[in-house]
C-alpha cells in the first residue's frame, strides 16, 4: 500500500526536505511543521522551506526553524504537502533535484507530480490526511503536532463550517482537546485575528466591491499600490475573498490581487452553492477545490475581470437552465 512505500522511503532517506504551495495558508504551514515534528519522532531531521511566513502562524512550534533556502543538491527525499501542482510549489527546484519525491495532498486538481502520490480529494485539509498518516505510522500525535494539524484543519474548513468537514474531523478534534491542545486559542489566533494591514485592505475591498449579474457575483480587488500603502506583509490578503460570498444571493465571490509582475493578477474564487470554481480556474491553468480555487491571469484589472466573468457567466447560465 502507498503508505507502506512512503514509510520505506522515509526510513531510507538521510536527508529530507518538506515543501508546500506559494502564499502558504494555515493548512500548508500546519502540514509542514506537523510533518517536521512527526519525522523528528522517527529520528529524521528534515528541513522546511517557507519563504513568505505569515506572522499570525508564528505561534506554531518549529516556526523559527524554517529556511528560505538550503543546499539544493543535498536531498534524498522531497515531500510536497498541500500543493496541487509543481508550478505552485515553493522550492520546486529542490523537488526536481531530490532522488525520490512524495506528494501528499487534498486538492481535486492535483496532477500527481510525485514518484509516490497520496492524494485524497475529499479530505477537508491536508492536515487531516496527515493525522491519518501519522496514526498509520504509529507516531504519537502529541500537543505540538496536534496544534499544527488542528491549525490546518481549522483554517481550511473556515472553523469547521465548510461542507468537507466530516464526523472524523470532530472526533479527531475531540481527541486533541482531551490531549490538551488548546482548540479555542488556535481558533482565536488563526481565524479571529486580523493584522492591521489586513483590516485596512478589508476597508478597501468593501468600498470597491461590485455585486454583478443580478446579485450572483461579488467582485473586488487589491493592487500592489494598496499593499504598499497599508504596509502589507505575507498573508495579509488572506480571507478577503470570503467576504463577498457572505452577501445574500451571491453564488461566486471573485477577488483579484495584483502580482509583483504588475500585468498579472492572482484570481481567488469562492462558491456558495453548486458552481465548481475549480473547473473555472482550470480553464486558466489553475485549480483548487470545488468551492475554493485560484488561477493567474494576465492583463489589467478590467481585462482580467472580463475574462473571468465571461467564464463564470457560462456556469451561471447552466444553473439557470437546470432550474
Ligand atoms: P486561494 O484563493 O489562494 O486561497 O486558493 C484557494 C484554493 O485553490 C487553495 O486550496 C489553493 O491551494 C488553490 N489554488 C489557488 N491558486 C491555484 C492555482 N493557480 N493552481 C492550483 N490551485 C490553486
Ligand atoms: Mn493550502
Ligand atoms: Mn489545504
Amino acid at each position: 500500500m502507498t503508505l507502506d512505500t512512503i514509510m520505506e522511503e522515509i526510513k531510507k532517506a538521510n536527508s529530507i526536505i518538506l515543501l508546500a504551495h506559494e502564499s502558504p495558508d494555515g493548512d500548508a504551514i500546519g502540514s509542514l511543521l506537523g510533518m517536521k515534528l512527526a519525522l523528528q519522532k522517527l529520528g529524521k531531521n528534515p528541513d522546511v522551506i517557507i519563504r513568505e511566513f505569515p506572522k499570525i502562524f508564528s505561534f506554531l512550534p518549529e516556526s523559527d526553524e524554517v529556511k528560505e533556502d538550503t543546499d539544493v543538491e543535498k536531498y534524498d527525499l522531497a515531500i510536497s504537502l498541500d500543493c496541487a501542482d509543481l508550478k505552485r510549489l515553493v522550492g520546486s527546484e529542490y523537488f526536481e533535484k531530490a532522488k525520490k519525491t512524495i506528494v501528499i495532498d487534498h486538492h481535486s486538481s492535483n496532477n500527481m507530480y510525485g514518484d509516490i502520490n497520496f492524494v485524497n480529494p475529499v479530505a477537508p485539509a491536508c492536515c487531516e490526511i496527515l493525522a491519518g498518516v501519522f496514526s498509520y505510522f504509529n507516531i504519537d500525535i502529541d500537543v505540538e503536532i496536534g496544534t499544527c494539524i488542528l491549525t490546518g484543519i481549522i483554517t481550511d474548513t473556515g472553523g469547521f463550517k465548510y461542507q468537507g468537514v466530516t464526523a472524523e474531523t470532530f472526533e479527531f478534534t475531540a481527541e486533541l482537546l482531551r490531549k490538551g491542545v488548546n482548540v479555542s486559542e488556535i481558533y482565536q489566533k488563526v481565524l479571529e485575528t486580523r493584522t492591521k494591514a489586513n483590516f485596512e485592505l478589508l476597508k478597501r475591498i468593501l468600498k470597491r466591491m461590485e455585486i454583478l449579474e443580478e446579485g450572483k457575483i461579488a467582485f473586488t480587488y487589491i493592487t500592489n499600490q494598496d499593499e504598499k500603502e497599508v504596509n502589507a506583509e505575507a498573508g495579509d490578503h488572506e480571507g478577503l475573498v470570503e467576504i463577498g460570498r457572505e452577501v445574500e444571493g451571491v453564488e461566486i465571490s471573485i477577488f483579484l490581487r495584483q502580482k509583483d509582475n504588475e500585468s498579472k493578477y492572482k484570481v481567488s474564487m469562492r462558491s456558495t452553492n453548486s458552481i465548481n470554481v475549480s473547473d473555472i480556474c482550470y480553464i486558466f491553468g489553475g485549480g483548487g477545490h470545488p468551492k475554493a480555487a485560484g488561477c493567474l491571469i494576465s492583463g489589467n484589472i478590467e481585462q482580467v475581470k472580463e475574462k473571468i466573468i465571461k467564464e463564470v457567466k457560462k456556469e451561471l447560465d447552466k444553473i439557470k437552465v437546470d432550474l
